[in-house]
């Protein structure tokens, strides 16, 4: 499998990852690491896991989910 961003810039990269969101795959430089916060609702409170979990995005999947975020 090669990185998708690679390969529209005409580059043959080996990926390592893939976006979560559209599933391209991607090499480290084209990969957007981010952290998320896992709650789970239990009995009457909500609880917060001390871990937070990884998601890897593609830089456009990245971009629209902050761009969501922001209106
Ligand atoms: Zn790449
Ligand atoms: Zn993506």
């Amino acid at each position: 499998m090669h990185c998708y961003d690679c390969l529209e810039l005409g580059r043959t990269t080996v990926a390592s990852g893939g976006c979560v969101v559209c599933g391209a795959a991607l090499c480290r430089e084209h990969t957007t690491e981010e952290t998320k916060q896992i709650q789970q609702i239990q009995g009457m409170g909500q609880q917060v896991h001390p871990t937070r979990a990884r998601r890897l995005l593609c830089g456009r999947c990245s971009k629209a989910e902050h761009d969501r975020s922001l209106t």
